[in-house]
């Protein structure tokens, strides 16, 4: 069997458009843009890269972006405080603080000083409980659109089995969260499972959130199963350039599976798209507008 590809550019740029259709319509019914405030602290320059690509997607949207840059010795208190300007800010729908901070800023602190409704990255300690009970929130963007991805390509996942690989707090839980909400089978292997191979062999639905190069073989996939590679890591490449593989060797999963990500291509364009949409949900409740469930 060769897998069908899952082209996540193509869902994320259908994503994005809808998007900048509601934003439009936010705009018309609230007699404002919805808001998207990014914060990063120091010049990591992969950090640099995703807040500008942050920003410009979020005006190619139709929504305000507001940027703030801060110094890498900025003092916890001093970024504390620009947060609680952003949460009373009325123009300002939802919030991201860039992660990795430097070391001497408390990560887990400033996201708990986030106001929930405007944590569109969902890592607040209150959302992420939101996700575990079944009560509406935000989720993080990167699960999330691995969620449209296999809810668009195999529609109903009640009943299915499910393993995800990795269970960091961005990817790995409120993944499986999700596909537990869906009525899967869900199994969380990391680090220490045991036979993981084995693990993986049963699985319908294998998504992989590791960090480590095509560490997922083909052998260990199900025939027909559905495989989603989060995963994006630089390896060495032809003639001393680099270039990007996933987590699951994708030869050999495609070979085996019934639909697969690619990487580059697949999981990575979601985040972005699922994090307008998140902005925009946000939008829409602080402003009171009722947007019904599903919509987007
Ligand atoms: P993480 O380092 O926080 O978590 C990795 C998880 O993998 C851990 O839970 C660990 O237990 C597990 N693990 C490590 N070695 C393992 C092994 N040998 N067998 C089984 N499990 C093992 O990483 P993360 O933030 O969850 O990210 C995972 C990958 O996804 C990375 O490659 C990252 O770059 C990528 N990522 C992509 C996007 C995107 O937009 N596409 C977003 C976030 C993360």
């Amino acid at each position: 069997m060769t897998a069908a590809v899952i082209d996540g550019k193509a869902f994320a740029a259908n994503l994005r458009g809808e998007v900048g259709k509601l934003a439009a319509a936010f705009e018309q019914q609230a007699g404002r843009k919805a808001g998207l405030a990014v914060v990063l602290v120091g010049e990591d320059p992969a950090s640099q890269v995703y807040v500008r690509s942050k920003g410009k997607s979020t005006l190619e949207a139709g929504m305000a972006s507001f940027e703030h840059k801060l110094p890498a010795d900025t003092a916890e208190a001093d970024l504390l405080a620009v947060v609680e300007r952003l949460n009373a800010d009325p123009a300002v729908d939802g919030i991201l603080v860039q992660l990795p901070l430097p070391g001497h800023i408390d990560e887990q602190k400033v996201i708990a000083t986030i106001n929930p409704d405007k944590d569109v990255d969902g890592f607040h300690v209150t959302n992420a409980g939101r996700l575990a009970v079944g009560q509406p929130g935000f989720v993080p963007c990167t699960p999330l659109g691995c969620l449209m991805l296999l809810k668009d390509r195999l529609g109903d996942l009640s009943g299915l089995d499910a393993v995800v690989i990795g269970r960091s707090n961005i990817v790995g839980k409120p993944m499986a969260q999700l596909l537990i909400a869906e009525s899967c089978t869900v199994t969380v292997a990391h680090s220490r499972t045991r036979n993981l191979p084995d693990v993986v062999k049963r699985a319908d639905i294998v998504v992989a959130a590791v960090g480590r190069p095509e560490m997922v073989k083909g052998e260990w996939i199900k025939p027909g199963a559905t495989v989603i590679d989060v995963g994006i890591n630089r390896v060495a490449g032809a003639e001393g350039k680099t270039r990007l593989v996933g987590d699951v060797d994708y030869a050999g999963a495609a070979a085996v599976a019934g639909a697969i990500t690619p990487v580059p291509g697949g999981v990575g364009p979601m985040t972005i798209a699922v994090l307008l949409r998140n902005a925009l949900v946000a939008a829409y409740r602080n402003a009171g507008i009722p947007l019904a469930d599903g919509t987007i």
